[in-house]
C-alpha cells in the first residue's frame, strides 16, 4: 500500500514518523511519501520567536533530510497544485505526478487576508520565511529610527501594529515588548519612542482559552507596554496605515497581519468538501466525507470537537490526529476495522514575552511562572519526539 502524506508539519510529520515505526516493528507491506515544498519542518509554534531573534534560526527549523534518515520514508520535495482524487494522483509545480493508494491532507493553514489592502500592506507570520522577513523589517526600522529627526516620520517608523488578537498576536506582541530593549540598544533607536499596538475586533483576545484569559492576556500585555484595542474591526489597510470602522486611523511603519487562517484553495478545488474557512469536511475517522481513500488532519481539516463544533488550529491537536491516523493506516494494513479518533483537550499554553505566558492545563488556569516552564516543556517534549520517533 502506497501512503502519500501531503504537508510535513506538525501533523504530517507525526503520521510519517509513526508509520514509519509501526513499519519497522510489524512488519507492515507499506511505502511512505512525504511531500513538503520547504525541505525543512518549520516550528510554526514558536515563530514569534524566530520574528524576534529569541531563537536561532537553527532551533527553529529541522532538515527534513535529517530527521528522517534511516527511516525509509521518501521525501518528496514540491508545491502540490492539483489533487486528482478520481486518478489518486497528486501534481506537483514542476509537473511531476505522485501517484497514491491512500492520501493524507496535512497541508496546515495560510493567513486569511480578510480586510482590503491587506495581502499588499501587511507582513503575515504564518511560515519561516514569513518570520525571517518580519525580523528584518523590524530591525531596519529600528535602525531607520536611529536617525530620524521628524517627529511624526519617527512616531510612524517605531510603530509596530499587529491585527489579530489569538495565538499569533498575542505571543508576538509579548515578544515584541520584550526584545525592544536589546534593539534599541543595538539599532540607536529611541526606546520612549517604541510603540506595539495589538488590534482585535472581537472584544476578547484568545478566544478559545475562555473570558478570563482574556482579561489576564490585556493585563499583562498592557504591563509590558502594549496597548490593546478591543472591538476595533480594521476596514482598510493602506502603505503604513490602517483605517479602523469607527473612522480612526493608525500609522504604523510595521503592520503584521494575524488576524485568521484559511486552509489551502486547492483542497476545494480538487472537489473535497470544504467549510467556509476552507477546511476539509472529515468524519469520525479522518476520512474525508465522501472519499474511501482520502484523509485530512490538523489545520486544513473541519475536524468535530464532539460538542457540535469544530476543534481549533492547534498543534497540539495536529500532533495527535497524526498519530491517530498513522495508527489506524496502520490498522488497515494489517486488515483490521478502524476506530474513530476522539479529541483529547489537554490544554494549550500563550507565552506573553519570555517571562510570562497563560493558558490551561486539563482545564485549569495556568500563567506566570507555572505556565511558561510548562510552554518550554512541551516544547522540548515535542523536539524529543520528533528526534527520537
Ligand atoms: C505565530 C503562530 C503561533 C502559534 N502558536 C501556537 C501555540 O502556541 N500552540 C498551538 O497549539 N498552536 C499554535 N499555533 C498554531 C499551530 O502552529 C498550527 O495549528 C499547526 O501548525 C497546524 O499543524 P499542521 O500540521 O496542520 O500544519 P503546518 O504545521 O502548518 O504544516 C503544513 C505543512 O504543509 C506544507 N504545505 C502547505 N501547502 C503546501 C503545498 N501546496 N505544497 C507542499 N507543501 C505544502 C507546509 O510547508 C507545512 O510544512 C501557532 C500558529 C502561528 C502562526
Amino acid at each position: 500500500m502506497q501512503i502519500v502524506i501531503l504537508g510535513a508539519g506538525y501533523a504530517g510529520l507525526r503520521t510519517a514518523l509513526d508509520l514509519a515505526r509501526f513499519r519497522r516493528e510489524q512488519g507492515l507491506d507499506i511505502t511512505i511519501r512525504l511531500v513538503d515544498q520547504h525541505p525543512y519542518h518549520q516550528l510554526i509554534q514558536l515563530l514569534h520567536l524566530t520574528a524576534t531573534a529569541g531563537i536561532t534560526d537553527q532551533k527553529s527549523i529541522y532538515q527534513l533530510d535529517r530527521l528522517l534518515h534511516g527511516r525509509d520514508i521518501e521525501r518528496v520535495e514540491g508545491r502540490v497544485t492539483a489533487i486528482h482524487p478520481l486518478e489518486r494522483t497528486v501534481t506537483l509545480a514542476d509537473g511531476r505526478s505522485v501517484p497514491y493508494d491512500r492520501l493524507v491532507l496535512a497541508l496546515g493553514s495560510e493567513t486569511s487576508f480578510n480586510a482590503p489592502g491587506a495581502r499588499e500592506h501587511a507582513l503575515p507570520l504564518h511560515t519561516f520565511a514569513h518570520a525571517v522577513a518580519l525580523r528584518k523589517h523590524i530591525i531596519a526600522q529600528f535602525t531607520k529610527a536611529a536617525s530620524l529627526t521628524d517627529p511624526t516620520e519617527l512616531r510612524i517608523t517605531m510603530t509596530t501594529a499587529i491585527v489579530g488578537g489569538g495565538y499569533t498576536g498575542c505571543e508576538l506582541a509579548g515578544e515584541l515588548a520584550a526584545w525592544a530593549d536589546d534593539l534599541c540598544q543595538q539599532t540607536g533607536a529611541p526606546r520612549k519612542e517604541v510603540r506595539i499596538a495589538l488590534i482585535e475586533r472581537e472584544d476578547h483576545l484568545l478566544p478559545h482559552l475562555g473570558e478570563w484569559a482574556s482579561h489576564e492576556a490585556v493585563r499583562r500585555l498592557e504591563r509590558l507596554g502594549v496597548n490593546v484595542f478591543l472591538k476595533t474591526p480594521v476596514t482598510q489597510v493602506e502603505p503604513q496605515r490602517l483605517r479602523f470602522a469607527d473612522g480612526r486611523m493608525l500609522r504604523a511603519g510595521t503592520i503584521v497581519w494575524g488576524a485568521g487562517v484559511r486552509a489551502p484553495a486547492l483542497l476545494a478545488e480538487a472537489g473535497f468538501p470544504t467549510d467556509r474557512i476552507g477546511r476539509v469536511l472529515v468524519d469520525r475517522y479522518l476520512r474525508v466525507s465522501g472519499q474511501a481513500v482520502v484523509f485530512a488532519i490538523g489545520d486544513c481539516a473541519a475536524v468535530s470537537d464532539g460538542r457540535g463544533g469544530v476543534l481549533p488550529p492547534a498543534a497540539s491537536y495536529a500532533i495527535r490526529q497524526g498519530a491517530h491516523l498513522a495508527t489506524e493506516l496502520a490498522a488497515e494494513a494489517r486488515g483490521e476495522a478502524p476506530r474513530p479518533y476522539e479529541p483529547v483537550e489537554l490544554g494549550e499554553v500563550v507565552s506573553l514575552g519570555p517571562n510570562d505566558a497563560i493558558g490551561s492545563a486539563l482545564g485549569v488556569p495556568v500563567m506566570g511562572y507555572p505556565a511558561i516552564m510548562l510552554k518550554r516543556g512541551i516544547e522540548e517534549y515535542y523536539r524529543a519526539t520528533i528526534e527520537s520517533a
